[in-house]
């Protein structure tokens, strides 16, 4: 069974402004995640709470086109990571009274932007790497290209399944 830190690699930052979508939902039979990029959704889990602000999930499940044939997710490329240029790498920043933590990085690193073209059944659907990496880490995932390169593709795993934008080229 998916972990509860599982699920929440797939909330938004706490940086980000949409403050609906930090921690995970529960609604009717299901509980999500989002970062607003990748939706997860499993069978609901009793220690996830309900947020009548959280966005409607279930809408954008039954909007969006079925999935075709689910493939491997193909292999991704390595991380490229550089130093971060508001702490200089180190992963801290000058605060009172004390460094503190350096919103803007992963300890000092940042990871470059990385593109993965995967066919479809008819298009090339372009996503991003960092979004299909998580994904991959579910216990059996796969995903299922949708065709169309501006609607999200559906993946699965064992537990759940979830929703996927393309990026543009
Ligand atoms: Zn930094």
């Amino acid at each position: 069974m998916i972990t509860i830190d599982q699920i929440k690699q797939f909330c938004g930052s706490i940086d980000t402004k949409r403050h609906n979508i930090h921690l995970p939902w529960s609604r009717e039979e299901y509980s999500y995640a989002t970062n607003g990029h990748v939706i997860i959704r499993i069978p609901r889990h009793p220690e996830i709470n309900e947020n009548p602000d959280a966005p409607d999930a279930a809408k954008l499940f039954s909007n969006t086109l079925p999935p075709g044939e689910y493939i491997d997710i193909p292999q991704l490329p390595e991380p490229i990571l550089s130093n971060c240029s508001v702490c200089r790498g180190t992963g801290r920043i000058a605060g009172e009274p004390n460094w503190i933590e350096c919103k803007e990085c992963d300890n000092g690193k940042i990871a470059e932007l990385q593109k993965i073209t995967i066919q479809g059944v008819i298009f090339e659907v372009i996503f991003n790497v960092e979004y299909l990496r998580k994904i991959s880490k579910l216990p059996n995932a796969k995903i299922a290209v949708v065709n169309n390169t501006e609607k999200p593709s559906w993946f699965k795993f064992d537990d759940g399944d979830g929703l996927i934008m393309p990026m543009r080229f």
